[in-house]
């Protein structure tokens, strides 16, 4: 599989094993009207001089989107800074990269990973903005009850938000189980966002969602500028990116790049179980 993975399937969501593969597909998404947000894969690093490479790579990403003038920010899990090891050393890799960013007139998204960390998160992210540093933002997930009080908590930072339903497998305790419940917190919560101040980043491939998100920022006036946007993952309904940028909406594709892809196409497989039969169907062929 780790041999294989790429040829079969894994591929179809992974945009290059190094930044030499990644530059050309970036530029090639900016040039079908999609922005992108970077992400190198990876996770769960539990050693120091590791985190500092993962460092290093995202220094080496972010100078080359300014080189290359890419329209690309980076994203990014701070378990692969260490989160899982230690509180501040993650905080301190983090507040590296932010400031770089800062320098370069980029900005850096912290992606939101199992529940156990959503504490550390939210408080790493709230230290960076309490230190006056305003190209970060954080990500909110649907599934978790705690979600709505989050995201009130956050709206006096004016914050950069992505939405998304959620990813990883929580226990009942904490998470809704059924999709239905998912779904309408979903929707709840991307108006709470569009109502308030800061930007917010609808990040789903549900189009009923999408739909219905353009309907209420309509109703209530509110222009995509400076306020929101759309995201989804490379290689997943690239249709509909593209028919958003014809209607003129702003869309961002989330595109990975790198040689960790397993647990990144795992869970791009546990959120549709046709990409098993996808990926099934190439291993027969070949
Ligand atoms: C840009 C972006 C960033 C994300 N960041 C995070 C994060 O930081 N933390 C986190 O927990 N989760 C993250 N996610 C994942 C998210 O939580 C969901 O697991 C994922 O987006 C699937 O849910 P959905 O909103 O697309 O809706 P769903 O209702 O699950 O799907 C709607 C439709 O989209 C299509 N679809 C959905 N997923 C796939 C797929 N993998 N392959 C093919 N078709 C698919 C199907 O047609 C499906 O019917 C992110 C998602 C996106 C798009």
């Amino acid at each position: 599989m780790t041999a294989h993975g790429l040829r079969l399937g894994a591929g179809r969501f992974v945009a290059g094993r190094t930044l030499d593969e990644f530059v050309p597909i970036v530029r090639s998404l900016n040039g079908e009207g999609l922005t992108v947000a970077s992400a190198i894969l990876g996770e769960g690093v539990l050693s120091e001089p590791e985190t500092r490479a993962v460092v290093a790579g995202y220094r080496e990403l972010l100078e080359r989107i300014a080189a290359e003038g890419l329209r690309a920010n980076v994203a990014l899990k701070l378990t692969h800074l260490g989160l899982a090891i230690d509180e501040r050393l993650a905080a301190a890799n983090l507040r590296e990269l932010v400031a770089r960013a800062a320098a370069l007139g980029n900005f850096v998204r912290i992606d939101m990973e199992e529940s156990a960390h959503v504490d550390a998160t939210l408080r790493i992210y709230r230290e960076l903005r309490g230190l006056g540093l305003v190209n970060v933002g954080v990500v909110l997930q649907a599934y978790l009850y705690r979600t709505p009080a989050d995201l009130e908590a956050l709206l006096p930072w004016i914050p950069n938000l992505r939405l998304v339903k959620g990813a990883y497998l929580e226990p009942p305790a904490l998470a809704f189980p059924r999709k239905a419940d998912v779904d309408r917190q979903y929707l709840n919560l991307i108006k709470l966002s569009l109502k308030g101040p800061g930007f917010t980043a609808i990040a789903t491939h549900d189009e009923a969602a999408i739909r219905h998100a353009i309907a209420f920022a309509k109703a209530e006036g509110i222009t995509p500028a400076g306020r929101f946007e759309f995201q989804m993952l490379y290689g997943v309904r690239s249709k509909l990116q593209r028919q958003l940028v014809a209607e003129g909406f702003p869309v961002r594709a989330a595109a990975p790049f790198g040689h960790a892809w397993y647990p990144y196409f795992m869970r791009r497989l546990a959120e549709r179980p046709a990409n098993v039969a996808f990926i099934l169907g190439n291993l027969f062929k070949g």
